[in-house]
């Protein structure tokens, strides 16, 4: 192999929401960035495009503004279970609909205008000797960088070379997306439940709705295919055969991923930095991944500065103090999201917790707040 070394400061595997938040960060610092992303831009992507305030800061860091995007502001919520009864709340911070195909491609535009160099290739190995990385790809190209930041997503062959725990073990979870046009307030996200899982509904930048759920593959298998299934289960909940009845679909055929993991990950393998779905996922139920892979950015990127700064004496102390910032901004939040998401999967527990939540309607705000971030902060 012929390594190019034309110094790479940090080299990121994978460009999407954590990746390229990453990338632009670290560029403002001078530092040489190389991003590698398998796909072109813009793309959909399976994802319920529902994201919470606390990037909004951020954001604004990063020079990225979702409104002159057209993203749609979200302040209410409704949630119901799979027979129907429904509670609405206000959200404690709120959030903004947009899809991935529209933030992927604005924050990769502002990578390059800051000098990010991205690839479109897919990174097949990574090796680490000699305090350097050495990075392969697809296309036989091949890269040193000081730093790597593992920012490819839930899955990826390269969790089977790392012979990361999670890729061992069969996840039971899929999830379908589609984007339709038809009545929706803008200003809601809705988790409605199902027997083996949940949709999420919103709107996003050009008026579509996301209509997004997850559900087993048990439930899902006793099914001919995605039609019969979303008559025969997911429709049992009234407000999800309204909503997809009444609307008309905007793509083709609906995308679907499967496999989807919420194992323990960690946020350090071999000496890289896991930031975002490669560091862990959470329940989208329960949770906002997208903030979570947008602030992990954040971390490494403050930590890799320092590296680089010298402020960090040395690889370990970044790696320890990764960890120790990963585990403070999110062990806790997994935590709770695991704990709400695996209640609400049990039909029985979920009615009666939308019983107890329609006695004490300002327990949901708190339920919330303690599975959503706070604002984000500038340092
Ligand atoms: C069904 C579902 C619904 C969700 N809904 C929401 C929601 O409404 N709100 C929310 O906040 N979160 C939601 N999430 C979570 C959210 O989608 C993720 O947390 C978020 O996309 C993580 O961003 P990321 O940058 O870590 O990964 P990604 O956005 O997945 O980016 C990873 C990138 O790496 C690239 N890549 C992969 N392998 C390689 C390779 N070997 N070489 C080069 N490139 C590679 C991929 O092409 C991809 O672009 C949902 C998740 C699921 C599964």
């Amino acid at each position: 192999m012929n390594y190019k070394s034309s110094q790479i400061d940090v080299l990121i595997v994978g460009g999407g929401l954590a990746g390229l938040s990453s990338a632009i960060h670290l560029s403002k610092q001078n530092l040489s960035v190389l991003v590698i992303e398998k796909n072109s831009y813009p793309k959909h992507k399976v994802c319920g495009e529902y994201i919470s305030n606390e990037v909004l800061p951020y954001l604004d860091f990063l020079e990225v503004d979702v409104f002159k995007l057209g993203a749609k502001k979200i302040d209410k919520f409704q949630l119901s279970t799979p027979k129907g009864q429904l509670i609405s709340a206000d959200l404690p911070l709120g959030g903004f609909g947009i899809s991935r195909f529209c933030l992927d491609e604005a924050l990769a535009n502002k990578a390059l205008e800051s000098g990010v160099e991205i690839l479109q290739d897919v990174v097949e190995d990574i090796q680490f000797s000699n305090d350097e990385f050495s990075v392969e790809t697809k296309n036989n190209a091949a890269f040193k960088a000081k730093i790597v930041i593992g920012a490819y997503g839930k899955r990826a062959n390269l969790d089977v070379k790392l012979d990361r725990k999670f890729i061992k073990t069969k996840s039971p979870y899929l999830a379908v997306k589609t984007h339709v046009k038809g009545d929706f307030p803008e200003n809601l996200v809705a988790l409605h439940n199902f027997e083996g899982g949940y949709c999420g509904v919103s709107k996003v930048e050009d008026d579509s709705i996301n209509l997004c759920y997850i559900t087993n593959y048990e439930s899902f298998k006793k099914h001919k295919d995605i039609q019969e299934f979303q008559e025969q289960v997911v429709f049992n909940n009234k407000h999800l055969k309204t909503i997809f009845k009444e609307t008309v679909p905007v793509f083709d055929q609906p995308l679907t991923i499967s496999q989807i993991s919420f194992e323990d990950k960690k946020p350090v393998e071999n000496h890289i930095l896991m930031c975002g779905d490669t560091a862990s996922l959470i329940h989208p139920l329960s949770g906002n991944g997208m903030s979570m892979a947008i602030r992990s950015a954040q971390i490494a990127s403050l930590l890799i500065i320092k590296f680089f700064n010298s402020e960090l004496s040395n690889r370990e102390a970044l790696e320890k103090q990764y960890l120790r910032d990963w585990n403070t901004a999110f062990k806790f939040r997994l935590k709770t999201g695991h704990i709400v998401a695996d209640l609400f999967n049990q039909p029985r527990i979920s009615e009666l917790l939308m019983q107890g939540l329609k006695w004490f309607p300002d327990i949901l705000p708190h339920i919330i707040k303690r599975t959503h971030g706070k604002l984000m902060t500038i340092k």
